[in-house]
């Protein structure tokens, strides 16, 4: 039975000051994915406050959204046969220097705060997400 799902993708700061966006939308499609939709866009501190809600409590919290709303970041939807999973496995550890070789993590992460990329942890919260960024 096929499971074609999607999940959120964002290319972090770090990797969009470095021009890695390219590099790593290859990275996606290259391991079938395709990218549905995709923006540039830069996040005032408030909207990243609102998408990493679930760190609220965190130490790392108020760091981590000065972060990602440092500068633009690149948003997209990813789809293909178990898009979620498949993703995470792309996109390896969130500390870099646990990631698998040929992660995107172990390639372009610099640290477990400036890691490169976001993938979505679960299908429900992969539509919580996508809806966050594509209100249509
Ligand atoms: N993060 C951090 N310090 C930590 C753990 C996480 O700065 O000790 C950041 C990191 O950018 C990570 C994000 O918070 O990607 C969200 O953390 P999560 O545990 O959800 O990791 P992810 O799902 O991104 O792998
Ligand atoms: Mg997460």
């Amino acid at each position: 039975m096929s499971n074609i799902e999607q999940t959120l993708s964002i290319i972090k700061p770090d990797a969009m000051e470095r021009n890695l966006d390219g590099e790593i939308k290859l990275m996606f499609e290259k391991d079938g994915f395709k990218i549905v939709k995709g923006k540039k866009i830069k996040l005032a501190k408030s909207e990243a406050e609102e998408f990493y809600k679930v760190h609220e409590t965190k130490p790392f919290y108020n760091d981590l959204c000065e972060y990602l709303s440092s500068s633009p970041i690149m948003v997209m939807i990813l789809e293909k046969e178990n898009a979620v999973l498949a993703n995470r496995k792309l996109m390896g550890a969130t500390n870099p220097k646990d990631a698998e070789e040929g992660t995107i993590r172990e390639k372009f992460g610099i640290s477990i705060d400036k890691n490169s990329v976001h993938g979505s942890d679960s299908v429900d919260n992969a539509k919580i997400e996508i809806s966050f960024f594509f209100k249509n």
